[in-house]
Formats: C-alpha cells, structure tokens, sequence
C-alpha cells in the first residue's frame, strides 16, 4: 500500500443527530473515489425510496435484494457490498446516538466495556522488532505477514517468537500466497514458532478440499473470513475448510447486522471470532463495538500496527487505554467521536459529495 485511503460516510437526520460509518477501500486505493460516486449516484437515491433507516440491518437486507441483479450484470459485487456495509454501520451509529448510548451497548444489554485486540499488518522488514514494539505498547497479540521467501518467512516468526517471548500470541498471515504444497511445507515452521493461528495461506477460490487437507496436516488454526462475501461464505466455509478462526469485516460486507449474526454463530460453532480491520480509526471503532457488544470472553479485534493518523488519532482516546492486550470503550453516545474528529483531516480530503435525501 503506498497511502491509506478512506471512504467515511457521515449521515444526519432532520433533528441534527449524526452517524458514522467506514466503505472499506484499501485496494487499489483508486477505488475509494469509485465508492463515494456509486453511493451518490446509485445507492443513496434508493434510501431515499424505501425509507428505512429507523432499521438499518433491514435496509441493508432490501438494498442487498434490490441491487442482487445489478451486482451480477456490473460484475462488480464487491463495490457495491463494500457501500452497504459502510452505510448499515453509519445508521446504526445514528440510532445508538438517538438513543443515547455507546453502540455496543444499543445492541446488547450484556455488552462488555473493554475487549481484546491485536497488532497487524507487521511487514517482513524488520518484523521481530516491529513485533516486540507492538508488545511493548501494550498488545499482547501480533500478526505477522509472511508468505514471502520461505527462509525469510522463517526467520522473521522465530525471530518475532524469541524477542517477544513465550507468553504473548503470535499469528501470520500468508494473505493468499501459497498453493497447497507450498503450504504444507509450512507444518513445521509453524510449530516452532508456537503459532496461535495461521491466516489465509491458500487463495479464497482454491477447492475446499485443499483447505480441509491442510487443516489436517497442521495442528495451528486455520483463519479466514476478510474474503468472504455474502451469507452462504459464513454459512458453509467454516466447515468445509476446516476453520478455527472466523474473521469478518463489517466494511466490506454486511455492516454491523450480518456480524452480529455471524459472531452468534461463531460461538455457537465453538469458532473463535476475530474481525478483521485494516483501515481507518471509523470502521475501526465500529468493529470494537461490536466485539464488545458479543461479550465474547475470547478472540480479538484485528488492529493496523502501521502509521496512519486517520486510525490512531480517531481512535486515541479508546486507544489510549491499551493495557495488558486490551482497550476500554468509552461511554459516549454511538462509536464515540464528534465531528471534529473527523474534520481534523479535512486537509487530506479528496472528494466529498453532499447528498440531500
Ligand atoms: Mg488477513
């Protein structure tokens, strides 16, 4: 990634009460403007028709009906969930602060006030020092990308294992790299390093069975889900590949309804859920919430270790409590940021479309 995009989606209803929601966008990165011009251009103007934004997860599931055949005929599913996803996330924001409360706790009575999360996104260089920072600032979980050289993707976890000690987990990521043998090649180093999990080391359109022979031949977890694109993915892929590790992302698909749904169902499945999040500090809230509103007493939420202001600086002041692997959530109304927030990166704006309903 050479910048860090964002697409937020703020909404405001007729008494000034307001939401926010985040379109996932990393990449290609060009593609953010693409988002915010469909939304103006195709999505919105349909809200506008049905009415239903006193029930996001409703108007998702209409949207998500509604757009089925476009989605087919543009070839472009994908976009179009990622818009859905970021607005069902910015209206149910919007109800949490009409009702007064911090989002986790408008959609759960018994949600927690603090939950686990993990560093990510730590690159081959360099990666045991990265890793050992990540612990030092308070995590007590990080997440290695490998997939690269074998020799150095090696290196890199040991190196990571021994500097960050026996008492800290350790994850890594091959972000689709690998072919079944490649992987398989992978059993030991994986065993050595004492992994917690390992993510994605196959393709999300290779056969299930490859998947499922892997999951044998390794006794780390297997993790997958940030790929995943509609119910029957969350349904039926846990089990035909042999998951122990589910991680959606309430950007790119579904919106804070459908994971909701989907964290149920994970515990239920004896499943850890763990969502996935790689991008700004919006979404990233989001996703705390709804971790903290499942109760969950395992799994963490997925936490971009690189720099990128749009995350750290939205999230401080939650981020600021990170002691002992673990963030407390703050009391205010719905994710719990102003629109000052926001604003400060008014600077680094490239497009903004102001869309009346
Ligand atoms: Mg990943």
């Amino acid at each position: 990634m050479t910048d860090r995009p964002s697409v937020i989606l703020r909404v405001e209803d007729e008494d000034g009460a307001i939401g926010f929601g985040e379109v996932w966008c990393n990449w290609p990165s060009v593609g953010a403007e693409y988002r915010a011009r469909l939304l103006e251009a195709v999505i919105l103007p349909l809200v506008a028709d049905l009415r239903l934004i006193d029930d996001p997860a409703a108007l998702w599931d209409r949207l998500t009906l509604r757009l089925r055949i476009l989605a087919i005929q543009s070839g472009e599913p994908g976009p179009i969930a990622h818009c859905l996803a970021g607005l069902e996330c910015a209206l149910q924001d919007l109800m949490a602060r009409r009702a007064g409360l911090p989002l986790a706790r408008y959609l759960s009575d018994n949600a927690s006030q603090s939950i686990a999360v993990y560093a990510s996104g730590i690159n081959p260089t360099g990666a045991p020092q990265t890793a050992e920072r990540a612990i030092a600032s308070g995590y007590r979980a990080c997440k290695v990308k490998i997939g690269f050289d074998p020799g150095r993707d090696r290196e890199n976890l040991l190196g990571a294992r021994s500097l960050i000690g026996g008492g800290n987990r350790l994850m890594a990521d091959a972000n689709q790299a690998w072919s079944l043998p490649v992987a398989l090649q992978f059993a030991e180093t994986a065993e050595e390093a004492g992994l917690f999990w390992l993510e994605e080391p196959l393709a999300h359109d290779a056969p299930d069975e490859d998947w499922r022979a892997l999951g044998k031949a390794l006794s780390t977890p297997l993790a997958a889900g940030e790929n995943f694109l509609g119910k029957q993915d969350f349904e039926s892929l846990p089990a035909a590949r042999s998951l122990g590790v589910l991680q959606p992302d309430l950007g790119r698909w579904g919106g804070i309804g459908q994971m909701m749904a989907i964290g149920h169902e994970a515990r239920r499945k004896g499943l850890l859920f763990c969502p996935h999040w790689l991008g700004g500090g919006v979404g990233l809230l989001t996703s705390c919430h709804v971790k903290a509103a499942l109760d969950d007493a395992d799994g963490f939420v997925e936490v971009d270790f690189n720099d990128n202001p749009m995350r750290s600086e939205i999230a401080a002041e939650v981020f600021g409590t990170l002691d002992e692997g673990r963030v407390v959530l703050s009391n205010k109304a719905g994710i719990g940021i102003d629109d000052a927030a926001v604003d400060a990166f008014d600077a680094h704006l490239v497009v903004s479309r102001d869309v009346r309903l």
